[in-house]
């Protein structure tokens, strides 16, 4: 006979914490408890099968079940000396909902469950207190009702605010037992005239009724709706916990409250809660009195008036501090929990691991491992890396005043604060007078990167998480809300609209791109703290991990910053995105738009003591590290003029006519840029390119390792190669120009030459490449976008169907997508190995920093990771989980 009843209480329990599963979060931990000894009222959990059950075999249940509950239910009994509708000491129970992980949408508690017409009688009697008893029966009929009857609840609450304003009462503890006595006659008639029955009297009747409200809440329709967007499985099933009531609301000796074993907003190993004399259930957190704190130093610190449970309840408190300490021992992790204290008793009725903050789950985990609690693996295992994008910024100070303008996506972490520009140029300039600003367009492009750099945060009104201004901000590292639909901006008179009101360029705003909010005016702001605890914490990731962390950075300051945040090295520095300065894009152009090799070579002079001027000042931060430079990648479009203005300046800046520029750029106007003439085919028909850059390198290598005494050996990255006959041919120019700066300068260069593997024809055809490629990274970006045939740039628009409609469930430009893309890593990794056993391979797309993906990085075994500045701590952190994850 299958067991579908678990028992529990009176120091023992037939559960364990370790069947969840089948006894739901509540009822397992009940029985923990339970079994640690710890005062818990005596009950018993239907499991989660007879859910199952349930909804499978239209509400009806097992065989055997009525006689387990029965048998339970006289446990129970004989452990309280209660009996069910007994007329001296009535039997009252709760009936609680308890799934696997806790889930809105369930049934609510129902308390008091037993009370009816005569036993309400007994317990006032037996409890020597009539306005308790009534109190309790009152608050039973308006639950049940509610949550088993389907009486809507607001009729309940309209009976007792009148009855409060005809008496001239203030609070609920007003009320005297002949009040809840009439107050109740009149809810049993708005049941009666709502289901066409009187409220029922028995108490099996109720039990049922009560325990069918559960499993049949695990099919209403928030339920359902719950499951899908959290991708619950229907399968799963709500367990129902059945268990002796005790009573906080017998007097001023009892109460009932909720607690945190430590802090949840700091950490801080303090117990943190808040409880009510003579209260019951939710009254704590329904906002019906204040609650008081628990602790005297944390009343102290509340600048509260009322006392603390630890003056009023001395023994109580003593017991519960003595029990926290318990379970966190037990459980090892902070514990948040609720307790009932009858006429001086304590009891525990609920523990689960207490949700917290990223700087409280940091805090605490820290503490635990130095407290030896823990390890500092479990320590590493404990902290979800993504959480700690929030502490790497600034963000809103949580008491600041605030008035909402409009939302958007939060699209890169991180609170901003400055002037309103609607223009790069704007951004640029008003940040050399040393101005604070966030940058506003409708959506950004290639353009902007300049006004990106100056700006504090970027707001756009159009565009998802995957659009431009979301993935370079989130490169950068720049706050950044975007697809702000609820704002209108006017760029010719310079105003934004939002909320009502219109502002005007130079009036402040506020973004938080962790929520997506925009404000109006300055709010204050709280700085990252990354010393202590986080530092700890990576420190101990450093130990554990086996991949190296690297950084995608081109310009100085994101070089500093990867370094400041532990970066071993670049990764992926975008030659590209060094000729976006303003000085330089018209050089470019120029080198883009000439038609002859003699125009390509002047214009190239021109660039080269820039490029190497750039390269030496990396070199020097990077002091040694290891810097993987690829050769220029523009999609061309990004670098041509457009309209008149800019193309009569470039046609200026090269002595040639307007109508011929123009006729130059419309004849390097692409279909698909994207699939175009970029990466090394740029390098193929135009070698002149590659030699220059190559050459820059070179020139820097020997020029930063003279000033800085540390050996640069370079590594030069050869982008889209798809043949490997197109890696030959770069390669020998670069090569080609390492042999003549060796001759001119008389130096020896240490260097390699590699590829970017971002085509599945090159994935598939690695171990050819491999013959000439010392390195492969994995270009994840292009590779994801060249594996789905999706364009990056325009994915947005359906993107979010498809995560909708469950045919992908992750974005595969934030996730690497393991089974396609992954696969082509995988064999990439392996045909590369078989030619080159000791080639170095890393990734360097968006990925890089994306933990999910890094732990998909670690099973492949790539030798380093490489993202965005500020993600380098979070890599730090995920590459160590997914070493202990490989370790098992
Ligand atoms: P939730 O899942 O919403 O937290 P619970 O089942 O924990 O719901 O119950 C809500 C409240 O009812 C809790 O504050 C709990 O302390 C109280 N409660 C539940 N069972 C009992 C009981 N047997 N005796 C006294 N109070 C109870
Ligand atoms: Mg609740
Ligand atoms: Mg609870």
């Amino acid at each position: 006979m299958t067991k579908w009843v678990y028992a529990f209480g009176d120091g023992t329990a037939e559960g364990t914490s370790g069947m969840r599963n089948l006894l739901g979060g509540k009822g397992s931990n009940l029985a923990e408890m339970s079994s640690l000894g710890l005062p818990v009222p005596p009950g018993f959990t239907i499991t989660t099968e007879v859910c199952t059950y349930y909804t499978q075999n239209g509400d009806t249940y097992p065989d055997g079940l009525t006689a387990q509950v029965e048998t339970a239910l006289d446990r129970i009994s004989a452990l309280t000396g209660r009996r069910f509708g007994d007329q001296e000491n009535p039997l009252l129970v709760s009936v609680r909902s308890g799934a696997r992980v806790s889930m809105p949408g369930m049934m609510d508690t129902v308390l008091n469950l037993g009370l009816n017409d005569a036993t309400v009688q007994a317990l006032a009697k037996s409890s020597g207190d009539a306005r308790f008893a009534y109190d309790s029966y009152r608050r039973f009929i308006q639950m049940y009702g509610d949550v088993v009857l389907g009486v809507e609840h607001h009729a309940f609450e309209e009976i007792l605010e009148h009855e409060k304003e005809t008496k001239g009462y203030v609070l609920d503890t007003d009320l005297t037992a002949a009040d809840w006595q009439g107050i109740i006659e009149r809810y049993k008639a708005v049941v009666e005239a709502s289901i066409g029955k009187p409220f029922p009297q028995d108490p099996h009747a109720q039990l049922w009724g009560a325990v069918g409200a559960v499993f049949g809440s695990w099919m209403n329709q928030r339920a359902i709706t719950y499951r899908r967007l959290h991708t619950i499985p229907e399968t799963w099933g709500t367990a129902v916990n059945v268990q002796a009531m005790v009573f906080g609301n017998m007097g001023d000796t009892s109460a009932t409250g909720v607690a945190f074993t430590r802090n949840p907003s700091t950490g801080e190993n303090a117990l943190y809660g808040e409880f009510l004399v003579n209260a019951q259930g939710e009254d704590v957190v329904a906002g019906i009195r204040t609650p008081q704190s628990i602790t005297e130093k944390a009343r102290i610190e509340g600048g509260s008036d009322k006392p603390s449970m630890e003056t009023v309840m001395p023994a109580a408190f003593t017991e519960f501090v003595a029990i926290c300490d318990v379970l966190e021992r037990h459980y090892k992790d902070m514990q948040d929990v609720e307790f009932t204290i009858e006429r001086g008793k304590l009891w525990m009725l609920q523990t689960r691991s207490g949700k917290r903050t990223a700087k409280a789950a940091l805090r605490s985990a820290v503490d635990m491992a130095n407290e030896g609690l823990i390890t500092r693996e479990q320590a590493i295992a404990r902290i979800d890396p993504a959480s700690l994008d929030q502490l790497l910024h600034p963000t809103i100070d949580p008491s600041a005043e605030r008035t909402v303008l409009a939302s958007g996506l939060p699209a890169s972490p991180g609170a901003a604060t400055g002037e309103i520009v609607f223009s790069s140029d704007e951004a640029e300039r008003l940040k050399g007078l040393g101005k604070k600003v966030v940058l506003v367009r409708v959506e950004t492009s290639p353009e902007d990167i300049h006004g990106m750099h100056a700006a504090e945060g970027i707001l756009t009104t159009r565009g998802g998480m995957t659009s431009h201004a979301a993935v370079v901000a989130r490169g950068m590292g720049k706050p950044c809300v975007s697809g702000a639909g609820g704002i209108r901006v006017d760029y010719a008179k310079a105003t934004l609209t939002a909320a009502g009101r219109t502002l005007k360029a130079g009036d402040q705003i506020t973004i938080d791109g962790a929520s997506g909010q925009v404000f109006l005016g300055a709010l204050p702001m709280v700085k990252p703290d990354l010393s202590g605890d986080f530092s700890n914490l990576i420190a101990w990731a450093d130990d554990v991990r086996r991949m190296k962390v690297r950084a995608n950075a081109e310009t100085p300051a994101d070089a500093r910053v990867a370094r400041e945040f532990g970066a071993e090295g670049i990764g992926l520095c975008r030659t590209e995105h060094m000729f976006f300065d303003e000085g330089r894009i018209v050089a470019v152009r120029e080198m883009i738009l000439a038609d002859n090799e003699q125009g390509r070579r002047a214009a190239l002079a021109k660039l080269l003591p820039m490029q190497r001027s750039d390269f030496v000042a990396l070199f020097e931060i990077m002091a040694g590290l290891p810097v993987t430079i690829r050769l220029l990648d523009p999609p061309l479009h990004e670098f041509i003029p457009h309209g008149d203005e800019e193309i009569a300046e470039v046609a200026a800046a090269m002595g040639v006519p307007a109508d011929r520029m123009k006729e130059r750029a419309e004849a390097l106007h692409e279909f698909n840029p994207m699939l175009g003439h970029r990466g090394c085919r740029l390098a193929i028909s135009y070698p002149e390119i590659a030699e220059m850059q190559a050459r820059a390198i070179f020139e820097a290598a020997i020029e930063a390792a003279e000033k800085t005494g540390a050996p640069v050996e370079p590594e030069v990255m050869v982008p889209l190669v798809g043949l490997k006959a197109e890696l030959d041919l770069v390669k020998a120019t670069i090569d080609a120009t390492a042999k003549a700066v060796e001759k001119e300068t008389g130096k020896t260069l240490v260097y390699s030459v590699g590829t970017m593997v971002e085509l599945p024809r090159a994935a598939l055809r690695a171990a050819e490449i491999a013959e000439a490629a010392e390195f492969f990274s994995f270009g994840t970006n292009d590779l994801t976008q060249t594996t789905f045939g999706i364009s990056r740039d325009d994915a947005a628009s359906f993107l979010g169907a498809y995560q909708t409609k469950g045919i992908i469930e992750r974005d595969p430009f934030v996730t690497l997508d393991v089974d396609g893309v992954g696969e082509l890593v995988k064999i990439a990794a392996e045909r590369g190995r078989t030619t080159r056993p000791d080639i170095k391979l890393g990734i360097c797309g968006e990925h890089g920093g994306d933990p999910a993906s890094i732990t998909f990085c670690e099973t492949v075994g790539l030798d380093y990771v490489s993202c965005s500045p500020f993600r380098v701590p979070i890599a730090r952190l995920s590459a160590a989980q997914a070493a202990l994850k490989a370790k098992g």
